[in-house]
């Protein structure tokens, strides 16, 4: 069965698909933190479909509510109501912040990033947006134009997204702005800006990509984790000469991971969010704040990933973990950002807001709540981050270990990382079980190098 699978996935699926693994698992079930495969082999799931399981696979309460479902009412439309769409969208305003109140359901994270584009355009009439490098933000044309997280870059075809991609790197800071206007000229200008605000330490360069038009890339040595916590000051006064440059003075929005997810588990100092949102509104643009990875919960000590730099977006997106691997994502915004893109445009689309995406993310929700697992996120996710810490004494080629509640990420040195993201319902011997596979691997790695 396997070589026949591999062959109909050579045949008939997309080449661009891509696996971590050089034999690739073929599934069969899955139980919680658990997969199967044909074989019966039991695996820890330890990255929970992309950071999207996230109360476990097969919840029994999830299926349960899922299959009543199914046998009710699958599909109506948005422009019909039915009572699910309604109580989830009660449930889901209930754990926002004032005035975050106003939900579009749609289907995935790119949607939910594309709809607050438009949001921010809507109601800003301006139209630069303004996200870091290294951020992930969906695979559309308008939000892979948004992220810049290396594989990604440069596969946006040419004509779609935005026209120019203007980036600057300080060392873990990378500052992306696109705009429909920027022209070599004003890039010329802006490379300047940035060789003197940051002198001998930057060389900045104009690159002229292929399929991205003109982009300019301020590039120094990746440095360590460290550097950059310490950095805030330095990030804000970057973050401000860059909000200075004439090609940035429209800004529509400002999109945020609160924590890189794709990039590799990336947090910024503390502090540097709150200023950059001040920041960004005073030049009247709107804070998205793309809760795709961090949100519901999983971050352990707060629910949302902003709550955990003390920042109020005026947009946030979700998608993922919201219905445990349902198709389904959310955008809340407060009411006047709803009208503005309601007197621009109709917004609707075909699935956003089903019946069953709307039963399970209800189900999921509840399961969150009834079986503590923001909590448990926060104490097997201290737990496993400390654990994870300790491997650094003892393996050279870990250079850092971070995160929060289930987001960590392990730094190889030699730019990689690994990104360790289970299903909520983790417990700590999970933990010290998957601790114990990690530093196997590590030894047997080694042994193999030395030889
Ligand atoms: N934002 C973030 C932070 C993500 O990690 C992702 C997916 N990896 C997306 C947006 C896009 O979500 P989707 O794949 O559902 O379109």
């Amino acid at each position: 069965a396997y070589t026949r699978v591999l062959d109909i996935h050579e045949k008939h699926l997309s080449p661009a698909l891509t696996t971590y693994f050089p034999e690739p698992l073929l599934l069969h079930q899955g139980h919680m933190e658990w997969l199967f495969d044909y074989q019966g082999n039991r695996y820890l799931d330890f990255f929970s479909g992309i950071v999207t399981v996230s109360v476990g696979h097969c919840h029994p309460k999830v299926n349960a509510v899922a299959q009543k479902q199914m046998g009710r009412l699958w599909h109506t439309s948005c422009h019909f109501f039915h009572p699910q769409m309604h109580e989830y969208a009660e449930k889901l305003s209930a754990l926002l912040p004032e005035p975050l109140k106003v939900i579009f359901l749609i289907n995935s994270g790119s949607e939910a990033n594309d709809l607050a584009m438009l949001m921010a355009r809507a109601h800003s009439h301006n139209t630069d947006i303004i996200s870091f490098r290294g951020g992930y933000h969906g695979s559309s044309p308008y939000t892979l134009s948004l992220s810049n997280v290396g594989l990604f870059k440069m596969t946006l075809p040419s004509g779609t997204g935005c026209q120019s991609l203007f980036s600057i790197r300080i060392r873990h800071l990378i500052i992306l702005i696109l705009s429909d206007a920027l022209t070599h000229q004003a890039l010329e200008q802006c490379a300047q800006t940035f060789s003197v605000a940051f002198g001998e330490e930057a060389t900045v360069e104009i690159h002229q990509c292929k399929q991205l038009g003109n982009a300019l890339v301020h590039q120094v040595p990746r440095g360590r984790e460290g550097d950059c916590c310490q950095a805030k000051d330095r990030y804000i006064e970057q973050f401000k000469d860059t909000l200075n440059t004439s090609v940035a003075k429209s800004i529509a929005g400002f999109f945020v991971e609160p924590i890189q997810g794709v990039n590799g588990v990336v947090q910024y100092p503390k502090g540097f969010l709150k200023e950059a949102f001040k920041l960004v509104r005073e030049r009247g643009g709107v804070c998205v704040a793309d809760e795709v990875q961090t949100g519901f919960g999983r971050l352990g000590s707060h629910f949302w990933g902003f709550q955990t730099h003390g920042v109020l977006p005026d947009i946030v997106t979700m998608a993922k973990g919201i219905a445990n691997g349902f198709p389904m994502a959310a955008v809340v915004t407060t009411p006047e950002i709803a009208k503005s893109l309601a007197k621009s445009l109709c917004h609707f689309n075909t699935f956003g807001g089903n019946p069953m995406a709307c039963a399970i993310g209800s189900a999921v929700l509840e399961v969150i709540k009834e079986e503590n697992l923001q909590e448990n996120s926060h104490e097997v996710g201290i737990y496993m981050l400390l654990k994870f810490a300790k491997l650094r004494d003892e393996f050279e080629i870990i250079g850092d270990v971070r995160g929060k509640g289930l987001m960590i990420g392990i730094e190889m040195v030699k730019d990689k990382t690994f990104r360790i993201a289970p299903s909520m319902c983790v417990t700590k011997p999970d933990a010290d079980f998957a601790v114990e596979v990690f530093r196997s691997a590590l030894i047997q790695h080694m042994e193999r190098k030395a030889k």
